[in-house]
């Protein structure tokens, strides 16, 4: 079976515990097809707390920009040591593009990324899903504007895979173990797809709710057979590690979804470009 990782942090992500080195070295052990670093880039939080007036709080971290500065040059150094023994991709997961659309412009245009992952964490007015207080806000008016940022996401494209769709259940059906009708959702998740597969991008399965509270990959079977049904080809999965332990864990079982969903082929990016591997 032919393994990817696409998706996982090193300490140039604020919340990652091993360094790119240590983690491109685990990844070369698991013999991986295609392996990425994929750093945080939270765009609404690129610049200092001062720039943007904020109260500092225990959780939020700011200077993302200066995080992807780090990540860049220390993962094309790497890419170049270790061009030999690993096909290693230089990633960034950003986060909440449609919160600064300009800004989410100019970085997923920077000429060393092989690869963009596009991520929703927060929603306007809101903290990161990780961080909201759920028995003070009502779910479904957050959810809503969730996937309302997801389809305007979509619209903008300048990503290739979009992360993790169903984030918010890691910790509102993981942690708090309230339950979600996702079928009201379904409708614009089929709206995020559609506009997906019209520009040739894709979705990943993520495979760190597996290890989790959720035990569930993110997103599950259910939807994996729904991009497929709707004509979506490119797949990519991803175990976001944030430390080395972590890196490829749930794969395997990653690759199982997709193929019990109908695909024979994941999809990575290297330049920009979909590169299809049969699993
Ligand atoms: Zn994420
Ligand atoms: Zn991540």
């Amino acid at each position: 079976m032919n393994l990817i990782d696409c998706h996982t942090h090193s300490t140039n992500s604020p919340d990652g515990n091993s360094s790119a080195e240590d983690m491109l070295k685990t990844a070369i052990k698991h013999k991986l097809s295609a392996y990425a670093l994929t750093d945080h880039c939270e765009v609404n939080r690129w610049f200092s707390i001062e720039h943007y007036g904020a109260e500092p709080n225990e959780y939020d971290t700011y200077d993302f920009g200066a995080d992807f500065e780090k990540s860049m040059k220390e993962n094309t150094v790497l890419k170049e040591k270790y061009k030999d023994k690993i096909n290693f991709l230089c990633g960034i997961e950003l986060g909440q593009a449609p919160l600064d659309l300009g800004l989410a412009d100019s970085i997923a245009a920077d000429k060393r990324l092989d690869f963009v992952i596009g991520s929703i964490h927060q929603v306007v007015s809101y903290d990161d899903f990780a961080f909201i207080d759920y028995s003070k806000n009502d779910v479904d008016t957050l959810l809503k504007m969730y996937y309302d940022n997801m389809y305007s996401l979509c619209k903008w494209n300048k990503f290739d895979i979009l992360g993790h769709i169903t984030y918010p259940l890691r910790y509102i059906e993981g942690d708090k173990g309230i339950k979600v009708d996702m079928s009201k959702y379904e409708e614009i998740i089929r709206c995020c797809f559609r506009t997906l597969i019209g520009n040739g991008k894709g979705i990943e399965i993520n495979t760190s709710g597996l290890r989790q509270a959720y035990g569930k990959a993110f997103p599950d079977l259910y939807w994996v057979k729904m991009f497929k049904e709707m004509g979506g080809e490119v797949l990519s999965l991803g175990s976001d590690a944030h430390c080395s332990e972590d890196l490829g864990k749930g794969i395997s079982d990653g690759a199982e979804i997709a193929l019990a969903a109908g695909f024979k082929y994941l999809c990575f990016f290297k330049e920009r470009k979909p590169n299809f591997i049969k699993i």
